[in-house]
């Protein structure tokens, strides 16, 4: 099991990408179903506000800290994470693992024609991955088909890029209707799949100012960053006071 560390209530997964990787992967070769949570600040702010959302995070197999706001926080509340982990990079892990062992991959979210494009780049990049199937994110929670079709090919890796909460609260409602399966929610990464969002290039990501590149190229975004910073203005704010519990 891997180390994990309590911040504001929720368990993180306190390790490296690598160490992460080969963990999912044990779970893939025994079957074991598994819930992946990327939390990034603005999940972590919503589970602060929502407690039945906080229930469907804590109830994931792995939370892993997806953005510096996330490590920030761990420093406040005197339980520091090692390192970011972020979303995109863990489904580009599990894809070349799945690539390389030909697992089978669902893919669930995005609009149509992005997903269309995001699978297609994915399979030219990854052609010996065995793409059970994929589906556009803009469903009824209640549909019975995608579940029906998860179920009957015995996917491996199921991504969800519903955006935060649907995504976590698709795979925590759905989760016991299957016998195995690493699923993972992964946001927006369909987009970048598709080449319709781009990531900040390695620098900035390396300089932890990724945010402040999606800023810059979705100005609309403005925001979801000051969530953030408020996020973590709050997370200050009860340590002053005193009200900080991890
Ligand atoms: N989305 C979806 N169904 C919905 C709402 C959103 O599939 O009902 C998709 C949306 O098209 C996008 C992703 O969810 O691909 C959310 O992206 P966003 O950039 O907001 O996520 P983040 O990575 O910031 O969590």
């Amino acid at each position: 099991m891997l180390e994990t560390k309590k911040v504001l209530g929720i368990s993180f997964v306190h390790s490296n990408m690598n160490q992460l990787t080969d963990e999912l992967h044990e779970r893939i070769k025994d079957s074991k179903k598994t819930f992946v949570v990327t939390a990034n600040p603005e999940i972590l702010k919503l589970a602060g506000s929502q407690p039945s959302y906080k229930k469907t995070i804590q109830s994931a197999d792995y939370v892993i800290p997806d953005g510096i706001g996330v490590i920030v926080a761990s420093k406040l509340v005197g339980s520091p994470l090692h390192e970011r982990l972020a979303g995109f990079d863990l489904m580009t892990q599990l894809l070349s693992l799945a690539n390389d062992h030909s697992y089978r991959v669902f893919f669930l979210g995005a609009k149509p024609e992005v997903i269309e494009d995001a699978v297609h780049n994915i399979k030219k990049k990854y052609p010996h991955i065995d793409i059970a199937g994929y589906h556009h994110g803009y469903i009824d929670e209640n549909d019975q088909s995608i579940v029906d079709e998860i179920q009957k090919k015995e996917v491996d890796l199921v991504f969800v890029g519903l955006g935060f909460p649907k995504q976590e609260e698709w795979i925590a409602n759905h989760l016991s209707l299957f016998k195995k399966g690493i699923f993972i929610g992964v946001g927006g990464s369909f987009d970048v799949w598709a080449n319709r969002v781009k990531r900040a290039p390695k620098v900035w990501q390396a300089l932890n100012i990724e945010w402040l590149y999606r800023l810059l190229k979705q100005p609309s975004r403005w925001k979801r960053i000051l969530n953030v910073f408020q996020f973590i203005f709050d997370v200050f704010f009860m340590k002053l006071t005193g009200q900080l519990k991890k």
